[in-house]
């Protein structure tokens, strides 16, 4: 059978600072229900990427195709209600409850303004019942259950960064873009946090960009991976292929 439509295909991204070329002319596609990784070593543009993707940084040129939408002209919230959510690298989470967070997520999905959410009017309540029922389905997905009305402040840093993944999902995106959603976990926590990755592209059907440092960790659940050094993709193929790939080697050993 034919392959299905990729979900993301990105042409020649380019994207420049002052005096450097953060992207330079990279494209890959990203298959519908699959892991991919973006991986590379330190300033090769990996989160530039990611800021691409979710509209905080334009490209010179190049074009980022969503299904039929192409993403480079569009602001962040267009771009997150077309059904791409991202996580941050450092946790970016508001005051109060896991509850509060989730709900934040839900915020692009209601579609009762905010003067009839303020008020109170009752289709607006029935909306907000809706939202928090599957803020709650998201949380206990997330091993969050238990801490659903927790404030984030008390929670440790491992259930912070499930907040964050959780708040993603409750857009309830098609494609999720996750940066670095293990670093600073520890063994157990990685491995929670890998199996909960893999759930959202089996039990939920997601497509989900990741990048992450912990390389093994990637070879272990990514389906394809997509490794960029000074910019350029390098190497593009599945873990195997690119493991054993002489300029990935030579770019992981910083030569
Ligand atoms: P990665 O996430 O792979 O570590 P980045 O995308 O953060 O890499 O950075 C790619 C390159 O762009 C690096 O050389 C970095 O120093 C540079 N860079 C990133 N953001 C900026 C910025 N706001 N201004 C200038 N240079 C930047
Ligand atoms: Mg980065």
């Amino acid at each position: 059978a034919d392959a299905p439509p990729p979900v993301l295909v990105v042409d020649r991204a380019t994207v420049r600072f002052a005096g450097l070329t953060a992207l330079d002319g990279v494209s890959f596609t990203v298959a519908p229900g699959t892991v991919h990784a973006l991986i590379g070593p330190n300033g090769a543009g990996k989160s530039t990427c990611f800021n691409v993707l979710s509209g905080v940084r334009r490209t010179a040129s190049g074009s980022v195709r969503f299904g039929d939408a192409e993403l480079t002209a569009l602001p962040p919230h267009r771009i997150a209600a077309l059904g791409v959510a991202r996580t941050f690298q450092n946790i970016v989470l508001t005051r109060g409850t896991v509850a509060d967070n989730l709900m934040l997520g839900r915020h692009t999905l209601t579609r009762a303004g905010y003067a009839a959410t303020a008020l109170r009017l009752p289709g607006a309540v029935r909306e907000q019942r809706r939202h928090r029922e599957r803020a709650r389905e998201i949380a206990e997905f997330t091993g969050l259950g238990a801490r659903f009305d927790t404030p984030v402040d008390l929670l440790p840093y491992g259930d912070r960064k499930r907040v964050e993944l959780a708040r993603a999902l409750c857009m309830e995106p098609e494609l999720l873009l996750l940066d670095e959603p293990v670093a600073g976990l520890n063994t157990a926590e990685r491995a929670a946090m890998a199996e909960t990755v893999t759930a959202v592209r089996d039990a939920l059907g997601l497509s989900v960009l990741i990048v992450e440092h912990d390389t093994g960790l990637i070879m272990r659940i990514a389906d394809a991976v997509t490794v960029l050094d000074f910019g350029r993709v390098i190497a593009d193929g599945t873990p195997a292929q690119v493991r054993n790939d002489p300029a990935v080697i030579a770019a992981y050993l910083g030569t």
